[in-house]
């Protein structure tokens, strides 16, 4: 019987770690706990091709001109199938070759793309590579925090069902997750908490797919369901995305949230923008470039660039010193 009660505890205390906050935590302190400046770039690890190498150029000039902390990317991060394995030399040639500026030997932080999950997966996470190139960081999903704001970097390949039912014929990697239903469900757990108790000025949220978008691949549907409502009971500021290839800033209609896409690293100029879905649309390109992050504690200002690193769109929000309770 006590044996029996004992491994009830054992369970229980299983599960329960199972669910509590496993999101793992960087702590990233600013150089003037004041200030916040980043980069954000998508869809990029081509070998150099489709203007890859263009775009890495001004994100060198951009990021020594605005003295960034840290470069950020949405994912399809090596195309077109991921890297398959952690020899693989896609690797360098696509990122340790390519984004070579001074301004660019910073962390980079990394989620996964669907084109990612098309290879090896682990070796893409493996520490590995890390000792490759130094920059490289690249989870599923964690929490970047430099208390100015708190980044939620969130794996949202499996959130899409069509990858599950093989519709395009893609093979995925799937090691890891074992139950598609289990792995959203105890990650969304994890998201609702971490953004429970963040304390955070600025509240930033990053995932490959996009939950608004006019471009090819458009709104997530599965992304509206499970993440679009914790954004808004926690009051995000921000939601980041690649997928598809172009910037694009959508404002909500219906809350404060900016829909901001910056997948456009390399491949684009894919044409076909659904003209339908406009609602809260500011700005689209179908082009390539990348997109720039300024934060303070009164505002925020992001900046989206071309090829050529030519301002394409600028807008900024205001955040209260004191905001009411
Ligand atoms: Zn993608």
């Amino acid at each position: 019987m006590a044996q029996s009660l004992w491994f009830l505890f054992i369970i229980t205390n299983l599960v329960f770690s199972a669910y509590a906050d496993q999101l793992q935590r960087f702590e990233h302190p600013t150089k003037t706990h004041d200030s916040l400046s980043f980069l954000v770039l998508g869809d990029w690890g081509r070998r150099g091709d489709f203007n890859q190498s263009q775009v890495a150029l001004q994100m060198g000039r951009i990021g020594e001109k605005l003295d960034i902390d840290f470069v950020v990317s949405t994912g399809d991060n090596f195309y077109e199938d991921g890297l398959t394995g952690e020899n693989d030399s896609n690797f360098e040639e696509s990122f340790s070759n390519i984004y070579t500026a001074n301004s660019l030997q910073k962390q980079w932080y990394s989620v996964l793309g669907n084109h990612d999950y098309r290879g090896d997966v682990l070796a893409q996470l493996s520490p590995f590579l890390r000792k490759i190139d130094s920059r490289w960081l690249c989870l599923r999903s964690f929490i970047v925090d430099t208390e100015l704001a708190e980044i939620f970097f969130v794996d949202t390949t499996p959130f899409v069902k069509m990858y599950f039912t093989n519709e395009a014929g893609h093979k995925y990697d799937w090691r890891g997750i074992n139950s598609r239903k289990a792995y959203i469900s105890n990650l969304l757990k994890d998201l609702d908490l971490a953004l429970k108790e963040s304390t955070a000025k600025w509240k930033i949220v990053i995932g490959h797919h996009a939950i608004r978008s006019i471009g090819h691949h458009g709104d997530t549907q599965e992304l509206i369901k499970h993440i679009l409502p914790l954004l808004k009971i926690y009051g995000v500021d921000f939601y980041m995305n690649g997928h598809d290839h172009c910037l694009e800033h959508i404002s909500d209609t219906e809350s404060p949230i900016e829909f901001l896409t910056s997948g456009a690293g390399s491949k684009a100029w894919r044409g076909d923008i659904n003209e339908k879905n406009r609602g809260g649309l500011k700005f689209m390109y179908d082009g390539q470039g990348f997109m720039s992050v300024q934060l303070n504690h009164t505002q925020a200002e992001i900046v989206f660039y071309d090829v050529f690193g030519q301002v394409l769109h600028r807008f900024n929000k205001l955040k209260q010193l004191h905001s009411s309770i």
